[in-house]
């Protein structure tokens, strides 16, 4: 059974008279132990496939399954627990609570999942080489630090499926390299990955590229 899978999403946006289709009829499946990148240039519905992937949006057709439990048109509540049980979510605009500091913004994601023991937290600083933005707010953060700081906190439950937009954006060569140790230790660990991105290095170690043009997929 995959762990995650899309049929035939569609999704429309409307500004007056005007109809955007962001997605087409996607469909998709990853597989335990998998690393899925999905490419395409900007616009094509990468940032709205990993939305109603994850139940932040829903699709106007089509449904998603997690874990075998259908998540499409269900409640906010039940899409809340598959998401902060299973998935970690990064998505381009970093989800921080600002009156947490970096730390405390991890230690929340953990507790949302259930987690007792709260160790770890410096590893995952490193791997997103931010200890020394430990203690920090998120207002004190550059843009490359609170991106790092979002995908801490999305890695922070050990998902068993992370789903990260764009995660290296806005990260140096160093930052890249690390996370992509990091993704194949995942996938060593069978957990799954799935991410929308610009960079050939992190499509380079997918087991499978998704490329998506105008809302539907072009090459799998
Ligand atoms: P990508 O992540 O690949 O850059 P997006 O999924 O963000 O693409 O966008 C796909 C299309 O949907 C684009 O044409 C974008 O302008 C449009 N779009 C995305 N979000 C919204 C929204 N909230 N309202 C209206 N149009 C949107
Ligand atoms: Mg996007």
């Amino acid at each position: 059974m995959p762990l995650i899978e899309a049929h035939e999403l569609y999704r429309f946006y409307h500004n007056g008279d005007d109809e955007t289709a962001a997605l087409r009829g996607v469909s998709l499946q990853v597989g335990h132990g998998e690393i899925v990148a999905v490419t395409g240039p900007s616009g094509s519905g990468k940032s709205t496939l990993l939305s109603c992937l994850t139940g932040l949006e829903e699709p106007d057709g089509g449904y998603v399954i997690i874990a075998g439990e259908r998540i499409t048109r269900r409640s906010e509540a039940f899409r809340a627990s598959i998401r902060a049980t299973r998935l970690g979510i990064l998505q381009q605009v970093p989800n921080l609570l600002a009156h947490l500091t970096v730390t405390e913004n991890i230690e929340l994601q953990m507790h949302l999942a259930g987690m007792a023991n709260m160790n770890g937290i410096e590893m995952l600083l490193s791997t997103v080489d931010l200890r020394h933005r430990a203690y920090g707010y998120p207002n004190e953060l550059s843009g490359g630090e609170a991106a790092r700081a979002g995908l801490a906190v999305a890695l922070a439950a050990d998902p068993v499926l992370l789903v990260a937009d764009e995660p290296t954006a806005e990260v140096d060569r160093k930052t890249e390299s690390h996370l992509i140790e990091h993704f194949k230790k995942r996938r060593q660990a069978g957990k799954s990955t799935l991410v929308a991105t610009h960079s050939d290095a992190m499509s380079g170690i997918a087991d499978r590229v998704l490329r998506l043009r105008d809302g539907k997929v072009v090459h799998d």
